[in-house]
C-alpha cells in the first residue's frame, strides 16, 4: 500500500521562488503596458486630427497630411502588438495553435515589452516631427503644438506606469526635440524654455521610473500573496484528501478496496434505517477450498484470488445496488433492497455460487462459493449478520458449494448455539461436559485403543453435538480451557484404565484445525500427561489432513509431541484435500480411513480397492491403519478380508462413559 503522505505546511513568503515572482510581475506588467498602450492610442488619434488640422490652418497640408499617415501607421502598429499573443509565465515554449501564433508564443513577456518600448519610441519620433509643421518651433501656432506635446508627454507617463521604458521611449524624441528646436531659434526667453522642457523631461523620467518601481513592488506583494494563498489551497486540499484516505483506510479493507467489517456495518445500519419498510437481504459468503489454495499456493496466490473475487462481486452486484464489504478472511458479505432489485434473493444466491464454481473450472482450479442468506423487513444490521452467518454455516456444514436461507428451523439452531455458548462455562465448571469413549478393535477382535469423544447433555436443549461444543469454545474464547479439560478427563481415564487392569491401552484425543492453530497444544498436552503422571506413549493425537498439511503452523507442535512419544493420527483419512501429502510428515503413526469408505464396503468395488491401496499403503509406511464408522457384520468381514489391522464402528461397539467400558471392556 502506497504510505500516507501528509502534506507540508505552506512555504512562508521568503521561500517563495524569485524567478517564478519576476516572471509574474513582468506578466502583470505586460498586461498593464497593453492597457494603456490601448487607452493612448485614441488619444493620440484624437491629438493627430487636431495637429493635421492646424496644419491645415498654417498652410502645410500637404506636410500634415504626410505625418498623420506616419503617425496612424505608428498607431495601427502598436494596436497590432498590444494584442500578439505571447508566453506566458509556466506555459511551453509551443502548443496546438496556429504556426503564426505559435511564433509569437515562443517569445516571452519580456521580448513583447522590449518590441512595445520600440514601438513607443517610433511614436514618441513621429512627435518630435512635429517640428516640421510649426517650422521648428518658430510659427504662430508654436503654442499649440508646444501644449499638444507637453500634454501627450505628460499623459504618457501617467498612463504608463508599469513600465517606465515604454514612456521614455516616448516622450525623451518627442521632447528632445522641443528643447532643441528651442535652443537653435536662440533668445532667452525660448532659452528658458528649452531648459524648463529638459527639466520637465527629467522629471517625467524620474516620476515614469518611480511609477514602475511602485508598481513592481504592488505586484509583487499581490502575486506572493496569491502563490501563497494557492500554496494554502493547495495544503489544505491535501490535508483534506489525506483526511479523506484516512477515513477510507478506516472503513475499507486495504487488500480488495471493500468495506471492512467497521465499514459495512456502518454503511448498512444507516441504509437499513433509512429503508425500514423495505425487504433486505443480507448474504454471507465463504469461499469454499480457500484455505487449500492459500497453503498450496502461498498466500501471494490467495491474497490474489481475494481481490479478484472482491472485484468481481463489487462488479457483479452493482447494478442491484448493493453494498459489499469484506467480512475477513475468505468471507464476504452483501446487503440489498429486495423491493428495488431485478434478482430474488435466490437468484443472486445462485447466480454467484454458479459463476464461482465456472470461473473457478475455466482456471483449473477447485474454488466454491457457500452463501448464507438472511432476508427480511425492519431487522437491525446485528440481527441480519448473526441470522445469515448461521445460514452460512449450516450451508457450509452441508457439504459447502451452496446456499442457505435463514429460516425457522434455523433460528431453533441459532437460540440452541447461542444458549451452548451462555451456558458452556458452567458446563466446564460442573462437569457437565464429559468424555464418552469407543474402543477401537483388532481384527482378532482384541481391544487395542480408546477414541475420546466429547459429550454434553445440555438441560435445556439435550445432547450437544461435539463439534457444536467445539464451535461454542472458540466463539465465546474457551478454546484453550476446553482443551485442557479434555486433556484433563483422558489423563484421568488413563489412571483408572490402569488401576482396571488395562494399563497398556492408548487413548485417543481428537484436536480440531482451530485448536492446532490457535493454541499451544503441544505445551498443554505435555504439561497435562507431566501433571497426572500419565506417559507420552499412551495418548493419541487425532488431526484432520488439513493439519498435517498445513505445516508452516503446525509442524512445531507435532514434531514436538511426536519426540515426546505421543502418536499422531491421521483421522478422516481420504476425504481431505490432499491424502498423500499429509502423509508425509514422519511424525504421522495412523491413518483413520474414513467412515465413507467403510459405509457399505462390501458391495462396493470401487471402495474396497480405495481402502486396500490405502492399506496397502500404510503397510508400506509402516503406520497403523483403523477403519471407521463400521456398522454391519458384512463391513467388518470386508474388512477382514482385506486384512485391515484396526477397526472401529457402531457393530463393535458404541461409545460409552468410562464406567460402562471398565466393567465391560
Ligand atoms: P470423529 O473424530 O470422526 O469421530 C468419530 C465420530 O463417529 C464420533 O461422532 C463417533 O461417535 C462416530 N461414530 C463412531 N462409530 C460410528 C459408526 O459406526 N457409525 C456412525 N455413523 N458414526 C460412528 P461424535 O462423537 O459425534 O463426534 C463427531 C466429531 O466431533 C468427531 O469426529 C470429532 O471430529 C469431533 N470431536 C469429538 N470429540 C472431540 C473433542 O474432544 N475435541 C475435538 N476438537 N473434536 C471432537
Ligand atoms: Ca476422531
Ligand atoms: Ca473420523
Amino acid at each position: 500500500m502506497s504510505s500516507l503522505s501528509v502534506p507540508a505546511p505552506a512555504a512562508p513568503a521568503e521561500h517563495l521562488d524569485a524567478a517564478e515572482l519576476r516572471s509574474m510581475v513582468q506578466h502583470d506588467q505586460m498586461v498593464s503596458v497593453r492597457q494603456s498602450v490601448r487607452a493612448a492610442i485614441p488619444i493620440n488619434a484624437v491629438l493627430t486630427l487636431a495637429a493635421l488640422l492646424m496644419a491645415y490652418s498654417g498652410d502645410k497640408l500637404a506636410l500634415g497630411l504626410l505625418w498623420a499617415l506616419l503617425s496612424a501607421l505608428v498607431n495601427v502598429s502598436r494596436a497590432v502588438v498590444c494584442r500578439l499573443p505571447y508566453r506566458r509565465p509556466h506555459e511551453p515554449a509551443s502548443d496546438a495553435a496556429a504556426p503564426s501564433a505559435r511564433w509569437w508564443r515562443t517569445r516571452g513577456v519580456h521580448w513583447h515589452l522590449r518590441l512595445t518600448s520600440l514601438l513607443g519610441l517610433c511614436s514618441g519620433l513621429v512627435w518630435a516631427l512635429v517640428a516640421l509643421l510649426c517650422d521648428a518651433y518658430t510659427s504662430p501656432q508654436t503654442l499649440f503644438y508646444l501644449t499638444v506635446v507637453c500634454g501627450i508627454t505628460a499623459g504618457s507617463v501617467t498612463y504608463g506606469i508599469a513600465y517606465a521604458r515604454v514612456p521614455i521611449m516616448f516622450i525623451t524624441p518627442a521632447l528632445l526635440s522641443v528643447a532643441g528646436c528651442l535652443l537653435v531659434a536662440g533668445g532667452f526667453d525660448r532659452q528658458m524654455l528649452a531648459v524648463m522642457v529638459f527639466v520637465y523631461l527629467a522629471a517625467l523620467i524620474r516620476s515614469a521610473m518611480q511609477s514602475e518601481a511602485a508598481f513592481k513592488r504592488g505586484s509583487l506583494l499581490k502575486n506572493e500573496a496569491t502563490v501563497l494563498a494557492d500554496r494554502l489551497r493547495q495544503a489544505h486540499e491535501a490535508s483534506h484528501a489525506a483526511t479523506r484516505e484516512l477515513e477510507f483506510r478506516a472503513n475499507h479493507d486495504p487488500l480488495t478496496r471493500l468495506f471492512n467489517r467497521d465499514g459495512f456495518a456502518e454503511v448498512a445500519r444507516w441504509r437499513l434505517e433509512a429503508a425500514q419498510e423495505h425487504e433486505q437481504c443480507l448474504l454471507m459468503l465463504d469461499l469454499d477450498g480457500f484455505k487449500a489454495i492459500n497453503d498450496m499456493f502461498g498466500h501471494g496466490v490467495g491474497d490474489r484470488v481475494l481481490q479478484d473475487v472482491g472485484a468481481w462481486l463489487g462488479r457483479e452486484l452493482a447494478p442491484l445496488g448493493a453494498v459489499v464489504g469484506r467480512w475477513g478472511g475468505d468471507e464476504f458479505v452483501v446487503l440489498y433492497d429486495t423491493s428495488t432489485a431485478a434478482l430474488s434473493p435466490e437468484d443472486v444466491a445462485r447466480l454467484l455460487t454458479q459463476r464461482v464454481a465456472q470461473a473457478s473450472a475455466l482456471e483449473g482450479g477447485q474454488l466454491g462459493l457457500s452463501v448464507g442468506l438472511c432476508v427480511g423487513r425492519g431487522l437491525c444490521v446485528t440481527d441480519m449478520l448473526a441470522f445469515a452467518d448461521e445460514a452460512l454455516y449450516s450451508a457450509k456444514r452441508s457439504g459447502g458449494d451452496g446456499f442457505r436461507f435463514f429460516d425457522h428451523g434455523l433460528q431453533q439452531a441459532l437460540v440452541v448455539r447461542r444458549d451452548v455458548e451462555r451456558d458452556l462455562g458452567l458446563g466446564l465448571d460442573t462437569g457437565g461436559i464429559v468424555l464418552w469413549y469407543q474402543p477401537i478393535f483388532t481384527a482378532g477382535g482384541q481391544l487395542h485403543s480408546f477414541e475420546a469423544l466429547l459429550r454434553w447433555l445440555h438441560p435445556r436443549h439435550g445432547w450437544v453435538s461435539p463439534e457444536q461444543v467445539v464451535h461454542a469454545a472458540a466463539a465465546t474464547g474457551r478454546a484453550r480451557r476446553l482443551l485442557a479439560h479434555v486433556l484433563t478427563q483422558v489423563c484421568e481415564a488413563a489412571r483408572r484404565l490402569d488401576a482396571a487392569g488395562l494399563a497398556h491401552l492408548p487413548l485417543a484425543v481428537n484436536v480440531s484445525p482451530r485448536e492446532m492453530a490457535h493454541l499451544e497444544v503441544d505445551e498443554l498436552v505435555l504439561e497435562t500427561l507431566r501433571a497426572h503422571a500419565v506417559s507420552p506413549h499412551r495418548l493419541q493425537i487425532e488431526i484432520t489432513e488439513e493439519v498435517a498439511l498445513n505445516a508452516e503452523n503446525t509442524h512445531g507442535k507435532l514434531a514436538r509431541l511426536a519426540a515426546a512419544g505421543v502418536a499422531i493420527s491421521i483421522d478422516d483419512f481420504g476425504v481431505g484435500y490432499s491424502s498423500l501429502a499429509s502423509l508425509r510428515g514422519e511424525h504421522v503413526r495412523q491413518v483413520k480411513i474414513d467412515r465413507s469408505f467403510i459405509s457399505g464396503l462390501d458391495g462396493s468395488r470401487d471402495n474396497q480397492l480405495l481402502v486396500r491401496t490405502i492399506l496397502q499403503m500404510a503397510r508400506s509406511l509402516g503406520i497403523d491403519a483403523v477403519a471407521e464408522g463400521v456398522e454391519r457384520a458384512e463391513e467388518l468381514m470386508t474388512l477382514r478380508t482385506l486384512e485391515c489391522p484396526l477397526v472401529q464402528g457402531y457393530h463393535l461397539r458404541r461409545p460409552a462413559p468410562l464406567e460402562e467400558i471398565i466393567q465391560q471392556p
